[in-house]
């Protein structure tokens, strides 16, 4: 028999099949204190939930502090850039699966106009050359260099602080010379970004400071 608690707080017995019920209750007995403080662990490390849709959204790579605002109206829920930092929503906020896909898309938008001219400006400066740049929306990782030299960049670097946007890109770049993570690779990197181990353990937990409506599965 095993017992496991899951961060929600759900606890879950695998148990053999036809194992007596007698069985089962001392086995739960037995692992009582241990199971409460799991419980109690997991209710305390438990995030609080964020409101959905997000009254703020904060894109520390450039600085920028949208502010959302519910118009209301008809029809299906979009997104479009007011002034002064305001996200507008219009139609149905109710629908969190149709505000969550605008809001992604506005993200991926955003993502490109900032991202890509940030790229190109940094292969400039220290000498790089790439065919393409993509910017897309992975799951688990933040960007990839193919062989054929198209650079792909996960929007959710927006929520990253600039100077470990910059390592992304560099480590990428590094990538146009040296398709592996050899000695001359990491040495290449080092050169333009002393700062890297540093900067790429911190890109390592920053799926952390990524909202859920942009990484989770389900909205909120
Ligand atoms: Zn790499």
């Amino acid at each position: 028999m095993a017992v496991r608690v899951f961060h929600t707080g759900r606890v879950e017995v695998v148990v053999p099949a036809r194992t007596p019920p007698r069985a089962i209750e001392s086995f739960l007995a037995r692992h009582r204190t241990w199971i409460e403080r799991k419980r109690e662990e997991a209710r305390l490390k438990a995030v609080p939930p964020v409101p959905f849709p997000p009254q703020r959204i904060e894109l520390a790579a450039c600085g920028e502090l949208w502010r959302l605002h519910l118009a209301g109206g008809p029809g299906r829920a979009r997104v479009a850039p007011g002034g002064g930092g305001l996200l507008v929503l219009c139609g149905d906020a109710g629908d969190r699966r149709a505000v969550r896909e605008a809001l992604r898309c506005w993200l991926m938008q955003r993502a490109r106009q900032i991202l890509s001219p940030w790229l190109s400006e940094c292969a400039r400066e220290l000498g790089f050359e790439y065919r393409r740049v993509a910017v897309r929306r992975q799951r688990t990782r933040w960007g990839s260099c193919s062989t054929r030299g198209t650079i792909s960049l996960n929007c959710c670097l927006l929520f990253q602080p600039a100077a470990v946007v910059r390592y992304l890109m560099i480590h990428e770049l590094a990538h146009t010379r040296h398709m592996n993570h050899s000695r001359q690779f990491w040495q290449c990197v080092a050169q333009h970004c002393p700062q890297y181990r540093r900067l790429d353990q911190q890109l390592l937990e920053g799926w952390r400071v990524v909202p859920s409506w942009v990484s989770g599965e389900q909205g909120g």
